[in-house]
C-alpha cells in the first residue's frame, strides 16, 4: 500500500520571448538551418537531438557537446560486477516519452521488485506496510482519516491535466515559456502551484497535518531531499511518481541517452562548451560556441543552439555568454545537493528497532523531517540487470543499499546504519533545483535561436519533464525558424484540437 503510495526570472536582461512575442527572430533567407548545437548529453540533451532530427530532417548537422559522461544525472556505479542506478532511477507508467524512447530503441523494461516500506522518525518506525492491502488501507484511514483519498484525488486530477501535453505535442504545438506551457495544461491553477507551497495546498484541500508530516514529508525527502515547503506543483510530480506502476530500463536508464544520440545521428563531441557568443551579420544571428577539446580551444558557428544543462552557479556548467546586449548574467537560485551512497554491507536493523535481522521485513525506510536525522532514506536496491530468478537479499545477508543524505555520510553515521560493510561508493549530486532559492521560472528562449531546456526543472525535475521540454524546444525551434507562429503559445488548445479532428 505504502509503496503504491510512494511508489525569474533568469537575471539576463535581454528581452525574452514573452516581451518580444514570437516575432523576435530572423530566419536566414528561408533556408533550413545547416548546423545545430546541443550542449549536454543527459536525457534532456539527447532527447532534444532526437526530436530536432525528427523536425528538421536528415540534412542538418546536429552536434551534441558533453563535458562528462553521456547520461548526466542518469548514471550507474558498479558493485561486485553489477551496476546500480546512482542518479535518476524510477520512471512512472504514464511517462509516455520515456516509454516511447524505450520502444524506439528496442530496450527492455525492468519492473520494480516488490518490497515493503516503512517510515522512521529517528527513534522508531511509525508507519509500516504489511502483506495485507486491506489492512494497510484500514490503518491509513484509522490514522489519517480521508487525507489519503483527498491527496490521491488531487494528484490524479493534476496528472490528468498534465497528460494533455502529449496531445498538444502530437499536434505540433509549442510553448515559448514554461509559464505558457503550464497555463495551457492547467490554467492559472497550475501556475499558482509553482508559487505556493505543497503543505499550504494540501492543508487547504483538507489533508491533515499529521498525514503531511508522516507520509508526504518522507516522500519529498526521498524524491527531492527537501521538505514540504517545496512548491505544490513539484510536490504533485513527486507524489505522482509514488503512486502507480514504476519501472526502469533494463541495463540502466542512461542507455536511453546513448541510444537517442545514435537514433538522431548526432555527432557527439566530448568537450566542455566554455562560451556562446553572438555573431551578427545584417539582420541575422548565429552563435559561436567556444569549447575545449584535448587541451585546445576551438570554436564553431551554429544557427540554432540548445543549452541542455542547468546554468545555476553551483552546477558549474562553465559557459559564459558573450556579446549579447544587454549582457547575460547568471541564473538565480541554486541546485540542491543530495549524496547517494551505494553501500555493500549488512544493514543495522537494531537501529530501526529490530534486533533480529531475520524479522526485519522492509526493503526501504523513509524518514520524517526530524531535526538531527542524518539521512533521508535507505533502501535495498536491485541491479540494473535482473535475472529471472532474482530475489532481494534478506537483511541477515550482505546486500546493496542506497542511502540518500544531504551530505556525505561520516564514518560513525555509516556505522549507525550498517553493522559492517565491504564498500561505499559516494556520488555527490547537484541533484535538482533547491526549490525556494529562486523566484519565478527561468526562460526557454534566451535569444532568437538560442534555447534553454532546464528551466522546466523549476516546475518539476524528472526524466519525463526533461523529455517534455526537449520535445517542446524542438517544436519551438522549428516553428520559429520556419515562421509558423500560429503553432506557438496558442490559447484554448483542447478546444482547438477537438475541432481539428
Ligand atoms: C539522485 C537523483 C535521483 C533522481 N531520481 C529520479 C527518479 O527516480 N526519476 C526521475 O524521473 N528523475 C529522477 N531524478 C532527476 C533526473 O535524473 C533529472 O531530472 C534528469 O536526469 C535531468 O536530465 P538533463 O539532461 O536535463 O540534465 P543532466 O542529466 O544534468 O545533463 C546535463 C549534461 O550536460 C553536461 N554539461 C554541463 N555543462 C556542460 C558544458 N559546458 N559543455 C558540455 N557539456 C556540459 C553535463 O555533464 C551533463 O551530462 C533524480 C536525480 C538525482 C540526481
Amino acid at each position: 500500500m505504502l509503496s503504491r503510495l510512494l511508489l525569474s526570472g533568469f537575471l539576463i536582461l535581454i528581452p525574452f520571448s514573452s516581451e518580444l512575442g514570437n516575432a523576435g527572430f530572423v530566419q536566414l533567407d528561408g533556408a533550413p538551418p545547416s548546423k545545430i548545437a546541443v550542449v549536454g548529453a543527459g536525457i534532456g540533451g539527447s532527447a532534444t537531438a532526437y526530436f530536432l532530427r525528427q523536425h528538421f530532417g536528415p540534412e542538418v548537422r546536429i552536434d551534441v557537446f558533453e563535458k562528462g559522461t553521456v547520461g548526466g544525472r542518469l548514471a550507474t556505479v558498479t558493485v561486485n560486477n553489477q551496476d546500480y542506478e546512482s542518479g535518476g532511477s524510477i520512471i512512472h507508467s504514464l511517462n509516455l516519452h520515456m516509454q516511447d524512447f524505450v520502444k524506439q530503441l528496442g530496450l527492455k523494461y525492468r519492473k520494480s521488485v516488490a518490497g515493503k516500506m516503512a517510515v522512521f522518525n529517528g527513534e522508531e518506525i511509525i508507519l509500516e506496510e504489511t502483506d495485507w492491502y486491506l489492512l494497510d488501507l484500514f490503518r491509513l484511514w484509522w490514522r489519517y482519516g480521508i487525507s489519503f483519498i483527498r491527496m490521491q484525488m488531487w494528484v490524479e486530477e493534476i496528472m490528468e491535466k498534465f497528460m494533455r501535453i502529449y496531445k498538444y505535442q502530437a499536434h505540433g504545438y509549442a510553448f515559448s515559456s514554461v509559464e505558457e506551457l503550464l497555463n495551457s495544461l492547467g490554467g492559472s491553477g497550475f501556475l499558482n502551484m509553482t508559487r505556493r507551497s505543497l503543505s499550504e495546498s494540501l492543508l487547504e484541500l483538507g489533508v491533515s497535518q499529521r498525514f503531511i508530516d508522516e507520509v508526504i514529508s518522507p516522500i519529498m525527502r526521498v524524491n527531492y531531499g527537501q521538505n514540504i515547503s517545496i512548491p505544490a506543483f513539484v510536490g504533485a510530480v513527486s507524489l505522482a511518481g509514488a503512486q502507480a506502476n514504476l519501472w526502469a530500463v533494463e541495463g540502466g536508464n542512461k542507455l536511453v541517452c546513448s541510444g537517442l544520440l545514435k537514433l538522431a545521428k548526432a555527432n557527439l563531441i566530448p568537450a566542455q562548451v566554455t562560451a556562446v557568443s553572438l555573431q551578427t551579420a545584417g539582420e541575422s544571428h548565429q552563435y559561436r560556441l567556444g569549447y575545449s577539446s584535448q587541451n585546445e580551444q576551438v570554436s564553431e558557428v551554429y544557427d540554432i543552439v540548445v543549452v541542455a544543462t542547468p546554468l545555476q552557479q553551483n552546477v558549474r556548467s562553465g559557459i559564459s555568454f558573450q556579446d549579447f546586449d544587454p549582457q547575460f548574467t547568471e541564473m538565480p537560485g541554486s541546485y540542491h545537493q543530495t549524496t547517494a551512497s551505494i553501500v555493500h554491507g549488512y544493514l543495522n536493523c537494531s537501529y530501526f528497532g529490530f534486533p533480529d535481522p531475520k524479522l526485519f521485513p522492509f526493503s526501504s525506510i523513509l524518514t520524517t523531517d526530524t531535526q538531527g536525522l542524518f539521512f533521508n532514506s535507505v533502501a535495498s536496491v536491485c541491479p540494473v540487470n535482473i535475472s529471472a530468478g532474482f530475489r532481494r537479499k534478506p537483511p541477515q545477508e550482505a546486500g546493496v543499499y542506497k542511502v540518500f543524505s544531504p551530505r556525505p555520510l561520516e564514518k560513525p553515521e555509516l556505522k549507525t546504519l550498517f553493522r559492517s560493510y565491504y564498500s561505499v561508493q559516494v556520488t555527490d549530486w547537484q541533484a535538482y533545483p533547491h526549490y525556494g532559492s529562486a523566484q519565478g521560472l527561468p526562460p526557454v528562449v534566451l535569444h532568437d535561436n538560442l534555447y534553454y531546456l532546464n528551466g522546466i526543472e523549476w516546475a518539476g525535475s524528472a526524466m519525463e519533464m526533461s523529455s517534455v521540454a526537449a520535445k517542446n524546444i524542438a517544436l519551438l525551434a522549428y516553428h520559429r525558424w520556419s515562421r509558423q507562429l500560429e503553432m506557438i503559445d496558442q490559447k484554448d488548445l483542447m478546444h482547438k484540437i477537438k475541432t481539428e479532428l
